[in-house]
């Protein structure tokens, strides 16, 4: 499998990568991941990429493409194929992937786009918890852990992202529909474009991956 999970935030990427990884074991390259790592080794690049993604907007392309390129070169799940999540998010970091995949010679399957209804995206995200250790997402209502604050995979404690919040997320989604949608076309007109309804399940969403492959 060599994919790209593309769609606005709270489209459910991060939650579906999550169960591809059990199931087909694959690389999951997320940079939104990879970025808050940077946060938490209290670099000044951490803190930069912090200011950015507090306030909603962008990491420069050139930094997030530079870790992606990192990824390629080293994650040995890479083997079973690639699931981006996160990534490409601006018609030049798609290019530049471009460069990347023939490099290493493995060629992107499809990219999956994942659309869901405004309402339930900005459910999704205010209601969203992440273990701050191993990075399992929870929902305090469609996906509460069995004990409040604490994740049911490592006894890790949930936060709230501090982007998780209804400003961030209206500017999140404006910088959504402004750069990362533009990709769409991109992929559609290398005829590696796929529809995924987003209003769905992570379960059934990833029974509907698994019929295209
Ligand atoms: P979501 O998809 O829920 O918005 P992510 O974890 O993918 O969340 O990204 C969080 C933030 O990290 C983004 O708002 C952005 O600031 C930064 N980021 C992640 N991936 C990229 C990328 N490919 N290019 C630029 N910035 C990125
Ligand atoms: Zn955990």
């Amino acid at each position: 499998m060599k994919v790209i999970l593309l769609g606005p935030p709270g489209a459910g990427k991060g939650s579906l990568a999550g169960l591809l990884k059990e199931k087909y074991r694959v690389a999951h390259i997320s940079t939104g991941d990879m970025l808050r790592e940077e946060i938490k080794t209290g670099s000044a690049l951490g803190a930069e990429i912090k200011a950015l993604i507090t306030k909603g907007a962008l990491v420069s392309d050139e930094l997030v493409t530079r870790l992606v390129e990192q990824r390629f070169a080293h994650d040995p799940d890479l083997k079973k194929g690639y699931m981006l999540d996160g990534f490409p998010r601006t018609v030049k970091q798609a290019q530049d992937l471009d460069v990347i995949l023939t490099r290493v010679g493995m060629p992107l399957d499809f990219a999956l786009n994942m659309e869901a209804d405004q309402a339930l995206l900005l459910k999704r995200l205010t209601g969203r918890r992440v273990c701050r250790q191993c990075g399992a997402l929870f929902h305090m209502t469609n996906k509460p852990p069995a004990k409040e604050g604490i994740c049911d995979t490592c006894g890790g404690p949930l936060y709230q992202r501090s982007d998780d919040n209804e400003a961030t997320i209206k500017e999140r989604m404006r910088v959504y529909r402004e750069s990362t949608q533009p990709i769409i076309d991109y992929y559609a007109q290398q005829n590696k474009l796929k529809m995924l309804d987003a209003n769905l399940d992570t379960d059934v969403l990833c029974q509907s991956l698994a019929a295209m492959l």
